[in-house]
């Protein structure tokens, strides 16, 4: 086995491959740019060298710099993680033609056949895997799109041959919507990708994104490590994963494993790779594109088969034959992916940045019924930058049933904390509670269904509120009660003081009394009590309580008179008074909550990519004002009020720095 590798990535994934290269004794070396100076990678690898200032276009993406950085620390081969250099095929070209330097990854011409969407759809095509029905070859002009859409058949998808994370993709419905998409998807092609080349395919409606994991090595020996569901997208792009699916039958799912075969046995791969479909609602299934790397949904198939695949990348990269026949591969109880992004998923899933204050994930587990894995590449204390993607971690589950896996998958969510920067855990949370992700029926549409507005803090069940309230009456009583002793004032006579409560939350106003038996029971002026025990001491930030048996994690903030408490996808202030002090506060003025903004303020560095509307425009809550490119992602910026628009202060190409005016509402 290799005895040094070096990783050519950062963030979680560097973090992976380091991990299993540990465990197998080989030597790492981290690369790292200006920006990751004290980043968990460089913390984590053996070595690791310097390679260049943030920008990844002069750090990670330098191909001599990445070279030099691994002639000079004596490694013998080279893990490229996922993004960056793991498709580039000069780079493969040049490990490969290298006598003593590895590329841990797929052949060079099949990075190359793969990478190019027309090229490898022709592929498929000859290697008798089914692709979308369409046309495979290049869009030239308005009326070549117009005669092939309607060749095809409405909808139509307009997508980037050169295109990934998915950029470049227009649905049209009409010939109208064919020239715009047409246009639009070439000029997003030719600014992300150098490449402007479209083609056309039949957009299939309501669909399911299913892909095959495949492993093969260098003697023409491959397995398929059945499916991975990634159907939950954010403009197309994945952020929920689970393994198996649980729309596939095992006739499919056989059926899909032999396409994925025949078409890596057709470009003669070796490696990990995955081949990726869409699957309609009768379960035919269609070809979308090969990704020749590690995916970042990798750990999921790991959960249900046993099998790490960062260690037979390895292995393969190595010259050692697969160690296992397909028969060997089964699917072992069930797995979730939830993707942990650093954006904000109340404004729009505009990313986030800054200092994580506060970084507690749940702890990692495993045992014969259950595990929970996390992924990360950050650590409390650490910065999120503007320079790379916004994922920071991946929390997975994994469980006899898909039930319990998402069970398991909540509470971990629960228990994860995040602070500094905004996090989407309340939206994972909802996605992960949501009936219909529940059934298993989400399609690729579901967000966009779900949540056609954008998302916003949940309202609890009416028994989720109560719990949420009996837990803050019963964190306050604590508090109240070490106050007290502290003061000397614990008495018989004032029992009532810590007994009779009113407890306002979301405009509801209860009465609610404690009863000390065994447990403490809140009982509500309905009557209705909830069994209560809890484990919290004033100061912590997550309370572990059991109501009426469940386990429960709460994340709550102490503010004045009671506790912001986050759960679930809600996020509540929750107010405890004394009945005394409940009295008084009848007398108080209310205070409104302000929140109007009279100006658009840009969230971050980035560049204004188009402007939606106009001056005079009135707009929705929801409505698209403007879209920004930073942190590598397309932002769409929306009104967080209806407004009319003032003026409008920036135009489309503008590099605006934080809190720069975009627009004035009236
Ligand atoms: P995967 O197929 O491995 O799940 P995706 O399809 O989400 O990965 O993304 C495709 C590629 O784009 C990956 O190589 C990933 O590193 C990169 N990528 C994903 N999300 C982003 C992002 N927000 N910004 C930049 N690159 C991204
Ligand atoms: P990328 O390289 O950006 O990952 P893909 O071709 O893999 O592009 O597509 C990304 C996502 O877009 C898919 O997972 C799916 O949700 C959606 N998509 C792509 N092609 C189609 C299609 N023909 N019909 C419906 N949805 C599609
Ligand atoms: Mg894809």
């Amino acid at each position: 086995m290799f005895k040094k590798i070096l990783i050519a990535n950062r963030g979680e994934i560097a973090c992976r491959v380091i991990k299993t290269a540990r465990r197998m004794n080989i030597e790492t070396v981290a690369v790292y740019s200006d920006a990751d100076q004290d980043a968990l990678h460089v913390r984590m690898a053996d070595e690791s060298v310097h390679i260049g200032p943030a920008s990844a276009q002069e750090s990670y993406l330098s191909i001599p710099k990445i070279i030099e950085a691994a002639k000079q620390s004596d490694v013998q081969a080279i893990h490229p993680g996922y993004g960056f250099l793991s498709e580039n095929k000069e780079f493969a070209e040049i490990l490969t033609a290298e006598k003593d330097l590895e590329f841990i990854g797929p052949p060079p011409q099949a990075i190359e056949a793969m990478g190019d969407k027309i090229a490898s759809k022709k592929i498929a095509a000859v290697a008798g895997v089914t692709t979308v029905p369409g046309d495979r070859n290049e869009i030239e002009s308005d009326e070549d799109a117009i005669r092939v859409a309607n060749e095809i058949g409405y909808p139509v998808m307009i997508k980037a041959s050169a295109g990934g994370g998915g950029k470049g993709m227009r649905i049209a419905w009409d010939e109208a919507q064919v020239i715009e998409g047409f246009q639009s998807s070439k000029n997003e092609a030719k600014s992300a990708f150098g490449d402007d080349r479209v083609f056309i395919e039949k957009f299939i409606t309501g669909p399911r994104h299913i892909e095959i994991q495949i492993l093969a090595d260098k003697y023409g020996n491959f397995v398929y490590l059945n499916e991975r569901e990634c159907s939950i997208q954010r403009r197309n792009q994945k952020i929920i994963e689970e393994a198996p699916s649980p729309f596939l039958d095992e006739s499919t799912r056989k059926a899909m494993g032999e396409q994925a075969i025949r078409l890596a046995k057709a470009v003669g791969y070796y490696s990990a790779g995955t081949v990726e479909f869409i699957v309609d609602s009768e379960r035919n299934f269609y070809f979308l594109e090969m990704n020749t790397r590690l995916q970042v949904e990798h750990p999921v198939t790991e959960l249900i088969t046993g099998i790490d695949l960062v260690e037979q990348m390895f292995r393969i990269a190595h010259g050692e034959r697969l160690g296992f026949p397909q028969s060997d591969v089964g699917i072992s109880g069930w797995a979730m992916e939830s993707r942990i992004y650093a954006e904000n998923p109340y404004r729009g899933f505009l990313p986030s940045t800054g200092r994580l204050t506060r970084y507690t994930e749940p702890p990692d587990r495993r045992s014969q019924s259950e595990a929970v894995r996390v992924d990360t590449g950050v650590y409390e204390g650490g910065t999120i930058s503007v320079h790379y993607d916004p994922m920071i971690a991946k929390l997975c589950s994994w469980a006899e049933s898909r039930e319990k896996s998402i069970a398991l998958m909540r509470n971990a969510l629960d228990c994860f904390e995040i602070d500094g920067i905004s996090c989407n855990i309340p939206f994972l949370s909802t996605v992960m509670g949501h009936p219909e992700f529940v059934s298993g029926e989400a399609t690729t549409a579901f967000i966009e269904e779900q949540f056609p507005t954008g998302f916003y803090p949940q309202d609890l069940s009416q028994d989720e509120l109560r719990q949420v309230m009996a837990a803050a009456v019963v964190m306050h009583r604590t508090v109240a009660i070490r106050a007290a002793k502290i003061s000397g004032q614990m008495s018989s006579r004032n029992q009532r003081m810590i007994d009779d409560w009113v407890v306002v939350a979301d405009k509801k106003v209860c009465r609610v009394k404690i009863e000390e038996l065994n447990d403490l029971r809140v009982r509500f002026d309905d009557d209705q009590t909830l069994a209560m025990t809890s484990e919290w001491t004033p100061g912590q930030s997550l309370a572990h309580m059991t109501i009426d048996g469940e386990s429960m994690v709460f994340k709550v903030h102490p503010i004045t008179n009671g506790f912001r408490i986050r759960y679930r996808g809600a996020d509540l202030e929750i107010q405890v008074w004394t009945s005394r002090q409940a009295e008084m506060s009848r007398h108080m003025p209310v205070k409104e909550n302000v929140t109007a903004q009279s100006k658009l303020l840009c969230p971050m560095p980035g560049l204004i990519s188009s402007i939606n509307i106009n001056v005079g425009d009135s707009v929705e809550i929801g409505q698209a004002l403007c879209t920004m490119e930073a942190m590598k992602m397309e932002n769409i910026l929306k009104a967080e009020r209806p407004a009319v628009v003032k003026s409008v202060k920036a135009q489309p190409g503008d590099i605006l720095a934080v809190d720069d005016v975009i627009m004035e509402f009236e």
